[in-house]
């Protein structure tokens, strides 16, 4: 299974200052539109890798990156 992700660019307190990583669908449902999109990972620890290319303090989401998140 892969999803496809999106990095916002727009650092997020979650609670530490990232850019965060979430799906297309959690980044919709949370109105991103500042975002650089990833493509289709096959799974947020992918994303996350990819994300770090442009965002060097990139992370997961806590809610729909969860095995990517590190706080
Ligand atoms: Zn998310």
């Amino acid at each position: 299974m892969s999803n496809y992700y999106i990095v916002n660019n727009n650092q997020t307190r979650n609670p530490g200052l990232h850019h965060e990583v979430h799906t297309l669908e959690h980044a919709n449902k949370l109105g991103i539109v500042n975002r650089i999109s990833l493509g289709y990972c096959v799974n947020e620890v992918e994303a996350v890798r990819k994300a770090r290319t442009y965002y060097q303090d990139a992370d997961g989401c806590a809610i729909c990156c969860p095995n990517a998140h590190r706080g």
